[in-house]
């Protein structure tokens, strides 16, 4: 692993243990989703949201521009602080009121990816639903 995808991790499990973006995680349509299309698309996809809804200076709806599920990316960015300008202010540091450039707009996709990416990983615990599953201890 590069120093670059060390310091990812780091801030994503920093962000990913505040309790309401902890209750975020890929459900079986959504993971079966990724296998479906390849982590690739998925990348091509986040691209396509993050250029549309959140690279603008001031994003349509800015604050609810994020579905809540329906596609993976969409649950990867209420997980990852990356659904609207102040969340993405508030964990990333990147500041409002001015169109994203490249370099935010890649990282905020390779926020996105690697989060997918953890989960696609961690599938085999992954819950049916939103329902809360028992956990086998041991
Ligand atoms: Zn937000």
């Amino acid at each position: 692993m590069s120093m670059e995808d060390e310091r990812l991790d780091a801030r994503l499990a920093v962000i990913t243990r505040q309790p309401f973006r902890a209750k975020f995680h890929l459900r079986r349509p959504e993971l079966e989703y990724v296998a479906r299309k390849g982590l690739p698309t998925v990348r091509e996809h986040a691209t396509g949201f993050i250029d549309a809804r959140l690279a603008p200076a001031s994003p349509a709806k800015d604050g609810k521009q994020t579905p809540w599920g329906g596609h993976p990316v969409f649950r990867a960015q209420h997980a990852t602080g990356t659904c609207c300008r102040t969340c993405l202010h508030r964990n990333h540091g990147i500041t409002k009121g001015h169109e994203l450039g490249a370099r935010e707009r890649e990282y905020v996709v390779d926020v996105i990816c690697r989060w997918i990416e953890l989960e696609y990983e961690r599938r085999d615990s992954a819950p049916i639903d939103d329902v809360p599953q028992p956990r086998r201890s041991g």
